[in-house]
């Protein structure tokens, strides 16, 4: 029998939504689960083995802390393909549009009073720290383009073109 593709989905600093959009496709996901093994998927409460190796991982958000880069390195010595899945991943979205001016211990204190995590770092898009194969933005991306893209990974290929819907930030 041919091996199922195998799939990461997953979540840096973001609100989930991404990772929703796979959620919200109730009627697909019969048929993507009888296609795919999706390995890895937090959210899911998949969480997969050290060693697992994936065909493809989707992830969400933008990088603020250590443990990010941590997951983001990971997810792409263990996938042959990296797919930047959403505005944040892409662009940094809400996680980097924290007021510039301001020292970012000083706003953690204000807003949680407490002191802030040692493994803070500046928000940025996950695609600047590491090469990525293809990407879906929106914000929440299109249910649409999540299973465009999956139907060509069965095909052994990627679309077209990266999908950009009218609202990309
Ligand atoms: Fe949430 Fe939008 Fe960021 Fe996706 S792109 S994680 S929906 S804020």
């Amino acid at each position: 029998m041919k091996r199922k593709p195998k799939l990461a989905i997953a979540g840096l600093t973001a609100c989930s939504g991404c990772q929703l959009t796979f959620l919200n496709c109730e009627r697909e996901i019969p048929t993507i689960l009888d296609r795919f093994q999706v390995s890895f998927f937090p959210l899911g409460e998949s969480s997969g083995g050290d060693d697992e190796r994936f065909d493809a991982a989707l992830i969400e958000g933008a990088v603020s802390t250590a443990q990010d880069l941590a997951t983001l390195f990971a997810l792409r010595r263990a996938s042959r393909l990296l797919i930047a899945f959403g505005t944040c991943a892409l662009f940094g979205g809400v996680a980097a549009m924290n007021n510039q001016l301001c020292d970012r211990a000083e706003l953690f204190r204000s807003v949680y009073g407490r002191e802030p995590e040692k493994d803070l770092i500046p928000p940025a898009p996950f695609t600047n720290f590491v090469a990525v194969d293809f990407s879906i933005t929106g914000c929440p991306p299109e249910k649409t383009d999540l299973v465009a893209l999956l139907g060509s990974l069965l095909a052994g290929t990627l679309p077209p073109t990266t999908c950009y819907p009218v609202c990309m930030e």
